[in-house]
């Protein structure tokens, strides 16, 4: 079969199955961008989530063997919601970014790489692929770049023509020769909207992100918040989208493609007060298919910590002081204690004294001084 017809089929089938948009690139090696991952590495700007070394990262054949060709797909999702509940005093509410909205994107895309690899295979025989999302090795970003899905943007996003940079992307590496597409041929220009937005100065240059301050990634890590980004974090529970918010290539893209993508206004801005004394069954039942829930509770819970704190919200004082001098985690009693502090009621200070002298943690200590200091402020 000669493989333009069978791309024509395989493109066909894609929008069956929701796939919003395909493209094709050649399996060579990412070699411009492994000596920028060299550059992030030295720096110090990784995340830590990165799987894989830089090779696997940018060579696809170390990921399959014979490969030849990467199918980059990308799946719309919305960037506005229709009732947005509202935030008031009494009953301050958290905010998951757009990304964690619906269904699990991993699941939603896996399901459609899932069923295009089933699709190619009835096509042609000898058929091998390896198929990612955002997980894997590769660079989702650097391939949807090749395959013509968007261009790369001063944000670190892929930025569609159709939908903006709020596309899903994954992709499979596969052994057939696919005639490649070409990149899109546009980019930022000028503009530099994000970069001067973004409050932790995390884009250090265009493209380039230290993921240590990006607030996205701070509210996914384990330990204590550093003290500059607390008021920065605001209400995000999970996530950050500023720098996606302000990009101009973003300015009336709202797609509603796929119902599962569909944000439930109660999960992606739920109440804070309820998280904090939520169980962990009750965790996985209401928050365990969003995307936002993949490092489980504590990063959520201490978020939410920080968000009452940032509303100085005087009604959860009484459950802050239950956290603080009996949470078995010290993230959660120490975050509890300099929240208490923060909001700054008067029961709160002798509170926070009283668990001192029981707290025997150097962290937690630490923090209950930092809640203590709020008193001279
Ligand atoms: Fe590019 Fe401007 Fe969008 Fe940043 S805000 S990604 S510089 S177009």
């Amino acid at each position: 079969m000669a493989y333009e017809e069978l791309k024509q089929e395989i493109i066909e089938y894609s929008k069956k199955i929701g796939i919003d948009k395909i493209g094709f690139a050649a399996a060579n090696e990412f070699s411009e961008m492994k000596s920028r991952l060299k550059l992030q590495q030295e720096a110090g700007y990784q995340s830590g989530f990165e799987k894989g070394t830089i090779e696997e990262r940018t060579e696809p054949e170390l990921l399959l063997s014979d490969a030849q060709s990467i199918i980059a797909i990308a799946v719309a999702y919305p960037s506005r919601m229709k009732s947005r509940p509202k935030n008031k005093k009494g009953e301050r509410r958290g905010n998951f970014c757009r990304a964690s909205w619906g269904m699990d994107y991993h699941h939603v895309l896996n399901e459609k790489l899932d069923k295009l690899s089933a699709f190619i295979a009835t096509k042609i025989s000898g058929f091998h692929y390896r198929s990612m999302v955002d997980t894997g090795e590769l660079s989702d970003r650097a391939v949807a770049e090749r395959a013509g899905i968007g261009f790369s943007g001063k944000n670190c996003a892929i930025i569609t023509p159709e939908f903006g940079s709020y596309v899903y992307l994954g992709e499979m590496i596969t052994n057939i020769p696919f005639p490649p597409d070409t990149p899109v041929d546009d980019s930022c220009g000028d503009c530099t909207i994000c970069i001067d937005s973004c409050p932790t100065g995390a884009l250090v240059a265009p493209g380039r992100l230290n993921a240590q301050n990006c607030i996205a990634f701070v509210t996914q890590t384990k330990g204590f918040v550093p003290d500059e980004y607390r008021e920065v974090m605001g209400n995000q529970l999970y996530g950050f989208d500023t720098c996606q918010l302000v990009c101009p290539r973003n300015k009336q893209v709202d797609t509603h493609l796929h119902p599962e993508l569909e944000p439930d206004p109660e999960l992606v801005k739920p109440k804070l007060l309820p998280l904090l004394s939520i169980t962990n069954r009750e965790f996985k039942e209401q928050f365990g298919t969003m995307a936002g829930s993949w490092r489980g509770k504590k990063p959520i819970q201490r978020n939410a910590i920080i968000a009452l704190a940032h509303y100085k919200e005087e009604s959860a004082v009484d459950e802050l002081i239950r956290l603080m001098k009996t949470d078995p985690r010290p993230v959660i009693r120490g975050t509890a204690a300099w929240a208490i502090g923060k909001i700054g009621t008067d029961d709160g200070f002798p509170a926070i004294v009283r668990a001192k002298e029981k707290e025997s943690d150097p962290e937690v200590i630490n923090e209950m001084n930092k809640g203590l200091a709020f008193q001279n402020k």
